[in-house]
């Protein structure tokens, strides 16, 4: 931050609110950003609440007109939590980048999804065959948006998008490792189906993208904390982050609907195959609505790191020197 303490020490009354007597010192120190020593609005910054022109005013006085805090309309107009932030090098090809890849991943699940959709629409019984009847090359499509998302990731990878680059490499890793894994794993369903193999083959063939595509996740979940903080919406909307979370949660119940599907493939416990296929089938049904929440949540993000809030140092200055009227 540019702006330089007035030193504090000094008991300085409001030097600069001259419009209004009235403008006493405030004495809660946490919200009036006394960490600033003292600081006047510099811009034309309307107020919050009634749009009067702040510029001159000092940032521990108040609106003349409707009594507003002028802290409340500076830390609305700027945002300090993000300023505060590592400088991302990059930002926008990283907010360009994460939507991309919010729209891939979204783009290769809907793909993949569409032959087993149209064989439920069509009313076949819901067995792990019933997608056989669909066209799998659609399912087999899903790969080259897949594909393109890894291209999203490299994106915001290089460089590495955060200063301090090392614990945003390691998810950036764990995102790459996931999304290469998953891309290619979950050709190979479509394969055994299109093949017809036999229905041990094809669960563990879908089985085998859904670790992968758990790793990706959290690593895309990390991601997102670390570039989404600079997003104020973002931030601020707790169902950004818990739709992540439920995606990994929707995962885990996949890999656990797989095993049972196998297990009553098996022979062991057939009683667990319909069990089995809810799991998969509503699993599949939140990733498709966590991941529209997600191509949403990036574009969020994406417009605030496009066009970011100004700094703070950009509308306010110094102090003037006591005695000075405005
Ligand atoms: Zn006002």
């Amino acid at each position: 931050v540019l702006v330089t303490d007035a030193r504090r020490a000094e008991p300085t009354p409001q030097a600069a609110a001259p419009t209004n007597g009235a403008a006493a010192p405030r004495s809660s120190p946490s919200s009036s950003g006394d960490g600033f020593g003292e600081i006047v609005v510099s811009q034309h910054i309307p107020c919050r609440r009634c749009g009067y022109d702040l510029i001159g005013l000092s940032h521990r006085s108040i609106c003349p007109e409707c009594g507003l805090d002028v802290w409340e309309t500076l830390t609305q107009a700027v945002d300090p939590a993000a300023s505060r932030l590592p400088r991302l090098r990059k930002p926008v090809r990283v907010g360009n980048a994460l939507f991309l890849l919010a729209t891939c991943l979204l783009t290769a699940v809907l793909l993949q999804a569409l032959p087993a959709l149209g064989s439920l629409v069509r009313g076949l019984e819901w067995s792990s065959l019933a997608g056989a009847e669909a066209p799998q090359w659609v399912a087999l499509m899903g790969v080259v948006p897949a594909m393109l998302g890894l291209v999203a990731v490299f994106l915001i990878a290089h460089p590495p998008p955060e200063e301090p680059a090392k614990r945003v490499h390691l998810h950036l890793r764990m995102l790459s490792l996931g999304l290469l894994g998953w891309a290619s794993l979950s050709s190979l369903a479509p394969l055994t189906a299109m093949f017809e193999a036999d229905a041990t083959m094809q669960t563990l063939a879908r089985l085998a993208a859904a670790p992968f595509a758990l790793v990706g996740l959290i690593g895309l979940r990390e991601l997102l904390k670390a570039i989404g903080q600079r997003s104020r919406t973002y931030r601020r909307s707790r169902g950004g982050r818990q739709s992540v979370d439920a995606m990994i949660a929707a995962q885990i119940a996949r890999i656990i609907g797989f095993g049972l599907t196998l297990l009553a493939q098996v022979g062991t416990a057939p009683a667990l195959a319909d069990f089995g296929e809810v799991l998969i089938w509503s699993s599949g049904f939140l990733m498709i609505v966590g991941l529209l929440y997600l191509v949403g949540n990036a574009w969020v993000i994406r417009s605030s790191l496009v066009k970011p809030p100004p700094g703070l140092n950009e509308i306010v200055g110094h102090v003037p020197p006591a005695g000075s009227g405005v």
